[in-house]
């Protein structure tokens, strides 16, 4: 099922972990309600708890198709059956495995030889083809599509004793994008990849630790942020629940951090109200927009003309803040208005992978204020083209309201290049940016703009956080992968 109407790239998967709490699973809910935009396809919450009466532990899981609210509408299932003081959670839209199996939805669970064991994961593999392939030649029988299953059978077949090390044994054979929650009878672990590609944060309160994607998930549960996980970092929580957990900070293996976080995550993907690599979402975002004013201000034919900056709720909003505030600073004369609005209560129902019935749903999510655009130099600010079709569209419905001219800024590079590490982009071929050739005064021409321009690689390089030994993946822009990929189409094979 595809919720989104816009022609966006999509997010894979939000992740959440609880350690210590008797309601460790309706803080999970809370933890992946507040995490719903990165993955709406299906959630999970798995607990552990410990039966007293078997003397042993057990998992309890509930997970389903669907968006968090949907799946634990019976509120029971959070009070009674996803029982224990530890707890795991996913949202999930998928990267690898196909989205209508059912066995593919998160936390993925196995018993194996030393108790339970569950992951959650936000990434994508770049080897786990190869790695899947040596498994099944062993013997290993997969139960799913998912890239993220050969986690649980490399710890499982570790020859290492202590399940902390069979747990690090695995983590240095994968290749490729991870954010990791597990769970073990005794202990929560978080992991990351040695490129950090994917944000994962901790969070407390009091003696019960969190783990989340996304910072979000903290505030809604009064939880504070303590740190990053490092890049090819593991952290264990462990606690015999009668004195506080101090977590245990490990690396995977002897490789060294380095990072190329995700610069998508502050273009679009990350909620305005996160820390993302440990920096405010909301600012990282401004500066977006106030590079792009600085490099391209929007100049009206008639230079009496005052033009109106409005933004596509709601994922410009805060760079659109930026682009007028850069613009008056620099002595332009602009305001910044309202003049689309977004439906909230569009149905996850509508299911239209047809090009055509895509353009024609935008008018679903999206209408114009007619009396704010008429006759009205507009300037539209936008997050990101994919496609076009949704941009295309806008302007079309901005056109209808009679404003005088139409100008297009986008707060990000042209997308030339598919990710990945865990970003769904369409294929190369259905890029506006690569059907124009890289041209953008033709992709302006396409969108039915007077003008259209983009905030270059450097000027978005240039607004997000620097000096602390950060780096950034870019290759969705420039086809630069900072990793390699085994198993899918590299810029070469794109451009052939
Ligand atoms: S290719 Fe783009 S979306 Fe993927 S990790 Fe790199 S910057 Fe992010």
């Amino acid at each position: 099922m595809n919720p989104r109407v816009v022609d966006k790239p999509r997010c894979h998967c939000a992740v959440f972990g609880v350690h210590g709490h008797p309601a460790a699973a309706q803080l999970a809910y809370y933890g992946l309600l507040a995490q719903q935009h990165r993955g709406q396809e299906g959630s999970g919450i798995v607990t552990c708890e410990f039966d007293t009466q078997e003397e042993r532990h057990r998992f309890h899981v509930h997970k389903d198709f669907g968006l968090v609210d949907d799946i634990y509408r019976d509120s029971r299932l959070l009070t009674e059956t996803l029982r224990g003081s530890m707890a795991m959670g996913h949202n999930r839209y998928s990267t690898a495995g196909a989205a209508n199996n059912r066995a593919n939805v998160q936390p993925l669970t196995v018993i194996y030889k030393d108790g339970n064991l569950g992951v959650s994961h936000n990434g994508n593999l770049t080897n786990f083809r190869s790695i899947r392939k040596r498994l099944q030649d062993q013997g290993t029988i997969f139960q799913t599509t998912s890239d993220t299953e050969v986690i649980l059978h490399l710890i499982a077949r570790s020859r290492e004793k202590d399940q902390i090390e069979q747990v690090r044994d695995a983590l240095a054979q994968i290749r490729g994008a991870f954010s990791l929650v597990l769970m073990t009878d005794t202990a929560l672990i978080a992991a990351r990849d040695h490129s950090g590609f994917r944000p994962l944060a901790i969070g407390r309160k009091g003696d019960t630790w969190f783990v989340a994607s996304e910072t979000v998930a903290f505030d809604i549960i009064d939880a504070e942020y303590v740190r990053d996980v490092e890049p090819g970092e593991i952290v264990v929580f462990r606690g015999d629940g009668r004195s506080p957990t101090t977590p245990v900070s490990l690396r995977i293996d002897g490789r060294p951090a380095d990072p190329h976080f995700c610069i998508f995550e502050y273009i679009y993907f990350s909620r305005p109200d996160s820390r993302i690599f440990g920096h405010s979402v909301d600012k990282v975002r401004r500066k977006l927009g106030k590079n792009l004013a600085r490099s391209s201000p929007v100049t009206p034919r008639d230079p009496a003309d005052r033009p109106i900056v409005i933004n596509v709720p709601d994922s410009s909003n805060t760079a659109t803040m930026g682009f007028v505030q850069q613009t008056l600073k620099d002595g332009g004369n602009v305001r910044m208005e309202i003049g689309l609005i977004r439906s909230h209560y569009i149905g996850r129902t509508f299911i239209q992978p047809n090009q055509d019935v895509r353009e024609n749903r935008v008018k679903t999510k999206f209408n114009t204020v007619r009396g704010v655009l008429q006759d009205k130099v507009v300037v539209i600010v936008d997050d990101s083209i994919v496609r076009g079709t949704t941009s295309k569209q806008l302007v079309q419905l901005v056109r209808q309201a009679g404003p005088k001219e139409v100008h297009f800024r986008v707060t990000a590079p042209p997308i030339q290049y598919p990710c990945h590490y865990g970003m769904d982009f369409p294929t190369p071929k259905e890029l506006i940016a690569n059907q124009c050739g890289g041209d953008v005064q033709k992709i302006g021409q396409e969108l039915g703009v007077e003008s259209l321009e983009y905030l270059s690689i450097a000027d978005l390089l240039a607004s997000v956080p620097q000096g602390n030994g950060e780096r950034y993946c870019t290759a969705c822009f420039n086809g630069e992968y900072p990793i390699a990929v085994d198993d899918k189409q590299t810029k070469e094979e794109n451009e052939a």
